[in-house]
């Protein structure tokens, strides 16, 4: 009993300093990216500390069944090396991204929707790439074109939400759209990249489908990375695909 105790006490208490933590990196992006009069059009960024904090390589076996496979975002069947990482696309200028339900025959983005048959909901397509890159710039993995369904996951700055999901999508003033490391896709396939040292790039708005009127902030985000040999073990990721974002 005083060991269940104990234990739930350590749990409790971890889970208190990760919140804490995740929301004092909160302040301090929402500092650094305050919402601005960007004359009433919605300005997307990527959270680069959450980019960052959360990178991560990992082994994972893929099937042909899997959604991976079928969305193409792996080079090939059976155990892969992935470099996976968070994307949180904040929307820092002082209107909503309103992108709306594919459904409404006036929506002014229909040409952009793609049915996501694995997910069960439509995807902004080319709104983002993830590419790795050489210390000198040049492309070594040229990363898929990860579709996304625009919804309010976090706050960061600003009001409250304006209740936007994969249905009806959008981003609030001050919000970020989370899309977490676990999630298919969200990644870049590595396997058999050589040992070295080397750039991550993520890229949205890609298409330039959304007007960021200014668009004071910038619309790519980028950090180094050291791959490790591919002979040399890296944690092995058993979990199931998650496809629900
Ligand atoms: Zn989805």
């Amino acid at each position: 009993m005083r060991k269940l105790t104990i234990l739930f006490l350590f749990l409790a208490t971890s889970l208190v300093l990760v919140t804490n933590s995740a929301r004092s990196q909160r302040t301090s992006v929402s500092r650094q990216f305050p919402v601005y009069n960007n004359g009433g059009k919605p300005d997307l960024v990527v959270d680069p500390q959450r980019f960052v904090s959360q990178m991560e390589i990992v082994d994972r076996f893929f099937t042909e069944s899997g959604c991976a496979f079928q969305e193409g975002v792996i080079g090939g069947t059976g155990y892969r090396r992935i470099l996976r990482f968070d994307t949180v696309v904040m929307n820092s200028g002082d209107a909503d991204l309103v992108v709306g339900d594919r459904s409404d025959p006036d929506n002014p983005y229909a040409e952009w929707f793609e049915f996501a048959p694995c997910h069960g909901h439509f995807h902004i397509r080319d709104f983002s790439v993830y590419e790795l890159l050489n210390a000198n710039g040049t492309l070594v993995v040229a990363g898929h074109k990860q579709g996304f369904c625009m919804e309010d996951s976090f706050k960061y700055d600003g009001g409250k939400s304006n209740g936007y999901d994969c249905g009806f999508q959008g981003i609030s003033s001050g919000w970020g759209d989370w899309y977490y490391k676990q999630l298919t896709g969200q990644w870049i396939d590595i396997t058999g990249v050589p040992e070295g040292d080397y750039i991550v790039r993520v890229t949205i708005n890609l298409a330039g489908t959304f007007d960021e009127g200014t668009n004071r902030y910038p619309n790519v985000v980028q950090t180094s990375i050291h791959v490790p040999d591919p002979r040399n073990k890296v944690a092995i990721d058993t979990s199931a695909e998650i496809n629900d974002k």
